[in-house]
């Protein structure tokens, strides 16, 4: 069918290769490039022997946009799958404009030094991408992605209108550290450190961090305390869910997690702001990331599972309705199928998923949007043949 360069080689990147090797009737070929390519000729070693689809590697430095062209010029992708930082994504927008090549993320931009979860600066792209004849699809991971296919899925199928969506993230996974981060240590640090905001009746509403706090019984993981946090989907799916009133996304975090972040913060660590040491500027941050585990060494050592889905609630035929669609993933199994923990899988499979939509031509629209704005039908299918099965609720517990 074609060929997909997929940019960086870290934990999300690492599933979404092993499941495009899975896939070769779609993807024919692949080229891994990023920052070190050690690790993606380490990766292609591995898989090459196990598919038909045929492995490049590269190195590039995806922060320099002409770097980017003249790679994609010479490899000539249909789709470039962007799972390096969300720090890359604008470059990396700006080198498909420029080669005419579509264009699938996981994470929304972010400046290096503010932390805002906003689309603004991708939604500006949007008449370059149309006018070019290329799709960028935003947001193609689990959260956000899967959790804009089942907006869009409930509202086709279930609802005349969504009035509420509560999306729940919960990982009852186990990794035997006092204190890790399931992914990339900025990223996720960053998240979790700013400030809680959720969107009522059109307006943002802000809250200290983790000042909202509840407790749910999830499917297949047990009670836990899950806290309120700004998330990037929740911009787009108040403007393109119909007749949404409020929409939050809660998050569940243990409490060790919890003290040694705080500890973490009073201290200093957690800051992006740069200090002097011994004559070198460093970012705490940065520097915290360096000395924490590598979210890809959590894989062998994670058991339990994530149950990930929204809590929709709306009228359908002039009655109210409650709907849960969501997903159960288990930490082990992810890691005996491609070596990774369920954050890493859950991610990597929606954004392999994402580009075979966009590859096979099933998702065609020139322009960027957000993953809500397609046809969820062939995507759901998808989920369910590519490792993450969903499951429905009619008559779920709902959040106060
Ligand atoms: P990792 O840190 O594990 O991997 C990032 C990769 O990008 C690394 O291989 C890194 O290279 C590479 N990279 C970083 N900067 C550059 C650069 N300038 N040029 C080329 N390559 C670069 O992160 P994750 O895999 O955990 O996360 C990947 C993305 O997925 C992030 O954007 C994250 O926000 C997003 N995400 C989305 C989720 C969702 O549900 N939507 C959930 C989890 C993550 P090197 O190996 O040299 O460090």
């Amino acid at each position: 069918m074609g060929k997909c360069m997929i940019i960086g080689c870290g934990g999300v990147a690492s599933v979404a290769i092993h499941k495009c090797c899975q896939n070769s009737e779609v993807f024919e070929g692949i080229m891994i490039a990023s920052r070190t390519k050690s690790k993606c000729d380490a990766l292609k070693e591995k898989l090459q022997p196990t598919t038909k689809t045929v492995i490049e590697t590269a190195q590039v430095n995806a922060d320099n946009a002409d770097e980017l062209v003249a790679l994609i010029n010479s490899y000539k992708p249909d789709v470039v799958l962007n799972l390096a930082l969300p720090y890359q994504d604008l470059t990396i927008m700006d080198a498909c404009l420029a080669t005419k090549t579509h264009y699938v993320d996981t994470a929304n931009y972010e400046p290096l030094d503010t932390a805002k979860f906003e689309y603004k600066w991708q939604w500006a792209y949007r008449e370059r991408f149309e006018k070019a004849g290329i799709t960028a699809l935003l947001g193609s991971g689990f959260d956000p992605g899967v959790t804009g296919v089942f907006s869009a899925y409930a509202m086709k199928h279930q609802f005349d209108e969504i009035n509420y969506i509560d999306i729940l993230d919960c990982n009852g996974g186990d990794h035997g550290y006092p204190f890790a981060t399931n992914f990339n240590p900025e990223i996720n640090i960053r998240e979790v450190s700013a400030k809680g905001s959720y969107i009522e009746d059109g307006k943002w509403v802000e809250t200290e961090p983790m000042e909202i706090k509840r407790v749910y019984n999830f499917k297949g993981v047990g009670e836990k305390d899950m806290y309120l946090l700004h998330h990037e989907e929740l911009e787009s799916l108040a403007l393109n869910i119909k007749g949404i009133k409020r929409i939050r996304f809660f998050m569940t975090f243990g409490q060790s997690y919890l003290t040694h972040l705080k500890c973490l913060e009073n201290v200093g660590m957690t800051s992006i702001e740069p200090i002097m040491y011994e004559g070198k500027e460093i970012v705490p941050l940065q520097f915290l990331k360096a000395v924490l585990p590598d979210p890809a060494s959590l894989g062998p050592r994670t058991v339990g599972k994530t149950n990930i889905g929204c809590i929709f609630r709306g009228k359908k035929d002039g009655k109210d309705k409650n709907y849960y669609l969501y997903n159960i993933c288990d930490h082990q199994e992810c890691y005996r199928e491609v070596g990774s923990q369920a954050i890493s899988y859950t991610t990597g499979v929606p954004a392999m998923i994402g580009a075979m939509m966009i590859m096979t031509g099933t998702w065609k629209k020139a322009g960027v949007y957000n993953i809500e704005e397609f046809d969820p039908d062939p995507f759901m299918e998808a989920l369910n043949k590519w490792g993450l099965p969903w499951e429905e609720d009619f008559d779920p517990v709902l959040v106060d």
